[in-house]
């Protein structure tokens, strides 16, 4: 019965990083936006999976940072949509949201943000910019290979 056998690949690789993206005009998170980083996340996903053998992606866990203005809920719509004529099509998307290390410019202090709170517990300042981890990456993937 292991014909099925789901194999985790460890994969943990960027798709997309946004340097300043903490204090970047709400503009930039339009739909557009969503969009290009799922597509980002579909061919993460299918060249590990092609590089593993996989026959089919069971799922994909991706990981947010706290500050990440990306919703949820978009990026798993379109998640579906992006890969309906692939390997990862009925693959499920999961997201986990990882804690990021934030600089105040103000007063120079790092600090954890958490959640959305992006002020500076020092000063209170909104001028903060992110200094570790990236905003988005592909933490791992599941996939389904085909039995001997
Ligand atoms: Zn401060």
């Amino acid at each position: 019965m292991n014909a099925n056998r789901p194999q985790n690949t460890g994969a943990c690789l960027l798709v997309g990083s946004a340097p300043g993206a903490a204090d970047a005009p709400n503009l930039l998170r339009n739909e557009v936006h969503e969009l290009s980083l799922v597509e980002g996340i579909r061919e993460v996903a299918l060249r590990h999976a092609r590089s593993a053998g996989a026959s089919r992606i069971l799922s994909v866990r991706v990981a947010l940072a706290d500050y990440s203005s990306y919703l949820e809920d978009a990026l798993a719509m379109f998640w579906d949509e992006a890969c309906a004529a692939s390997e990862a099509a009925g693959a499920r998307i999961e997201f986990v949201r990882i804690p990021a290390e934030l600089l105040c410019l103000e007063c120079l202090k790092s600090f954890t943000a958490h959640e959305m709170n992006l002020q500076c517990p020092e000063c209170g300042s909104h001028w903060v910019k992110p200094i570790s981890g990236d905003e988005c990456y592909v933490e791992s993937i599941d996939v389904e290979t085909k039995g001997p």
